[in-house]
């Protein structure tokens, strides 16, 4: 050991620790140029629409790579070196520390960031981590630190080791969940799940099912089974909807803070998470009660708590539709996860259309530019982020300040898995051998299609901020599959031509069938038009969107270090930020609703380094707009929208528009006013 400590002094510890983790991998841990195959659900569950392919078998190229390169740069690739929650004392590296959700969470964004990036000192960092797990398994089959009861955590550590597995064929994963789900199966009796547990249940199911379709052991259909036995009841929720408006404490049943069953069912996070649940149910019933649970579902909350950016309201319970309410990053990225699982499931492309949109606009909103600081709750309208006493349901005055650990560390340990899971969920395969185009963003996937032939496809294009997508077909040797092209619900108009020959009957909100033979060097090319569409927000206000980008207004941002004030406040490097507006934000848009794009000039410039950053922004719209002097900030907020048409004596403006995502202060629901 001494040895290796001076060896340490002499190469940098970060390549040592590498070395000494790969070598405690018994199986290699190297991802494999060209990736597993997709492996579809074993019977008798019911067929995948859609089979997700393993971790790695999609690589980000262009602007997306850059993004999560920016991520690893940032919080995602550095927390643990001085976060202490994800730091070496964390139980779940053996220490006496933090022994809980945190770990698990920082761990299910970290591996596949390191391994989508191909990057060894994220590879080194998140094998670390899952050494310890493998490691640490107890006799009886229990996992993770020894001093927790708690069936959640260990939950999300099986999802981070299900992709861990994917993008290293490790073999002590499969034995080690195999023994872990016998000894949770043979305790579920007498530790029944609770809390947490108890409503975020589908999240295990996922891990089961995943465990059952490489091994064909039975029991762990039963284990399923169990898990929603003991589950909460979301489909009940859902079939008589109580939480029509912004819910109160005392609504909820919530006494000093303390949750209730009632609260734990209006959880944003947890509704989040539970988006998958009729989903993961179906896979194992096939019943249509299932598909219709989720329809409803996804109805009822939108219909009342819906927002603009497609996610909806929380703070940390639903809260209506008013754009000043907020939304926590927990609740963003999990319904990112849950939407790529549904989607698996039923295959229903108006589902990938809302992941495209939480993903380019909610997703990016909420972190600085540098993604080295986020938000725990984001607004629509955003127009001031500081420490102040807002109108939220439960949560802090530092809510919507830019940080490390604003007003609580959940979002701190879980947001990184939001950039990875939507690149690894851009392509999924199709039952007849084919593949399909779930979200689109510049990759390269390699993955098998056809007669088992390996396939690369290089998919070259700017998308959001641009219409076309390039894909250039390279099989090994020439073999037919259907390649299915999601055509997003706004896309009318769009176009595909194979090898420069135009295709026919191309319907918007639909997948569109490309069923060739496919040979090397062949291309397709898909054009999405990106007209400006206007549709209505809350107050009968307008709401702007070019393809599945939203577009706010841009207010000058003055970014000012906190220094006191905050209940855990950042360590260096990090740092806690107030953004204040230097440049006004109270105005009405002058718009055409039914011809938008004649009052609208689209101004393209180039992606660059960083597209979500105010001065990087790809796409900028001008329009005309007039200030509306009654709308003013209240209580840190813009306050009440008052309702469109809106009357105002002030002069007409040219008012600059730039993505969500690039808008840090931000209105995105726009009161109208008369030209
Ligand atoms: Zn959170």
């Amino acid at each position: 050991m001494q040895a290796t400590l001076k060896l340490a002094r002499i190469l940098g510890i970060t390549f040592v620790l590498a070395l000494l983790s790969l070598a405690a991998v018994r199986g290699g841990s190297e991802p494999s140029t060209r990736s597993a195959p997709p492996i579809q659900n074993r019977k008798p569950l019911h067929p995948l629409a859609f089979c997700p392919l393993p971790l790695t078998s999609v690589k980000p190229q262009g602007w997306l790579r850059r993004q999560l390169e920016i991520q690893a740069n940032g919080l995602s690739g550095h927390l643990d070196e001085f976060w202490p929650d994800v730091g070496p004392n964390s139980g779940w590296l053996g220490g006496t520390g933090e022994s809980w959700e945190r770990g698990p969470y920082f761990l299910d964004g970290l591996v596949p960031l390191a391994y989508l990036l191909g990057d060894p000192r994220l590879i080194a960092k998140a094998e670390n981590w899952v050494n310890w797990t493998l490691t640490h398994q107890r006799p009886d089959g229990g996992i993770g630190p020894p001093r927790n009861a708690d069936w959640w955590p260990n939950m999300v550590m099986l999802k981070a080791l299900t992709q861990y597995q994917e993008a290293t064929g490790d073999p002590r994963v499969i034995p080690l969940m195999e023994r872990y789900f016998h000894y949770q199966a043979a305790h579920l009796a007498e530790r029944p799940l609770h809390e947490w547990a108890k409503f975020r249940w589908a999240d295990e199911v996922v891990s089961v099912l995943w465990l059952y379709n490489r091994t064909g052991d039975q029991s762990l259909l039963d284990l399923a089974r169990l898990l929603s036995q003991q589950g909460f009841n979301w489909e009940a929720v859902f079939a008589d909807f109580h939480f029509t408006a912004k819910t109160s404490p005392a609504q909820l049943g919530m006494r000093s803070g303390v949750n209730s069953e009632l609260s734990m069912s209006a959880h944003g996070v947890n509704n989040a998470m539970a988006l998958k649940t009729p989903a993961v149910r179906f896979e194992v019933s096939g019943a249509d009660s299932d598909k219709q649970a989720t329809d409803r579902q996804l109805k009822e909350l939108y219909e009342f708590h819906g927002l603009a950016n497609g996610m909806f309201s929380c703070e940390e319970h639903l809260a209506g539709r008013n754009p000043s309410e907020g939304t926590e990053l927990c609740s963003v990225v999990e319904t990112q996860y849950s939407l790529e699982q549904m989607i698996a499931v039923f295959g229903d492309p108006t589902l990938a259309d809302r992941l495209e949109k939480i993903s380019f606009n909610a997703l990016p909103g909420t972190f600085s530019p540098d993604m080295w600081a986020h938000q725990y709750l984001q607004q629509p309208n955003q127009v001031e982020c500081n420490l102040e006493k807002r109108d939220w349901n439960t949560d802090g005055p530092e809510s919507n300040i830019y940080g490390l650990e604003p007003n609580f560390g959940c979002c701190t340990a879980n947001m990184h898995q939001g950039w990875p899971k939507f690149v690894a969920s851009l392509w999924m395969a199709t039952p007849d051998q084919g593949l399909a185009a779930i979200a689109y963003g510049p990759n390269e996937v390699n993955t098998v299609a056809g007669k088992g032939v390996p396939v690369e496809i290089k998919e070259e294009t700017d998308y959001p901020f641009r219409g076309i997508v390039r894909l250039t077909m390279n099989p090994s040797s020439p073999t037919a599959f259907p390649l299915r092209l999601r055509i997003p619900d706004w896309a009318g108009g769009a176009t595909i031509a194979v090898n420069g020959e135009p295709a026919g009957g191309i319907r918007p909100g639909e997948f569109y069938t490309l069923d060739h033979s496919w040979k090397k060097g062949d291309t397709v090319v898909v054009k999405f038009p990106l007209q400006v569409r206007v549709s209505p927000g809350y107050n009968n206000s307008v709401v702007i969107s070019r393809g599945p980008l939203l577009f706010s207004l841009k207010i000058g941002e003055k970014w000012q270090k906190i220094t006191a004030g905050m209940s855990h406040p950042a360590k260096p490097p990090a740092a806690d930020w107030e953004v204040l507006p230097f440049t006004p934000w109270n105005y009405g848009l002058i718009i055409d609703r039914a011809n938008p794009e004649g009052s609208v000039a689209v101004i393209e410039k180039p992606v660059g380094a960083n597209p979500f950053s105010p001065e990087g922004a790809p796409v900028e719209l001008q329009v005309k707009g007039r200030r509306i002097p009654t709308w003013t900030l209240v209580d840190g907020s813009a306050g009440p929208l008052p309702d469109s048409p809106v009357a105002s004596d002030q002069p007409v403006e040219a008012v600059t528009l730039i993505p969500y995502g690039a808008a840090k202060l931000r209105i995105t629901d726009f009161p109208q006013v008369a030209p």
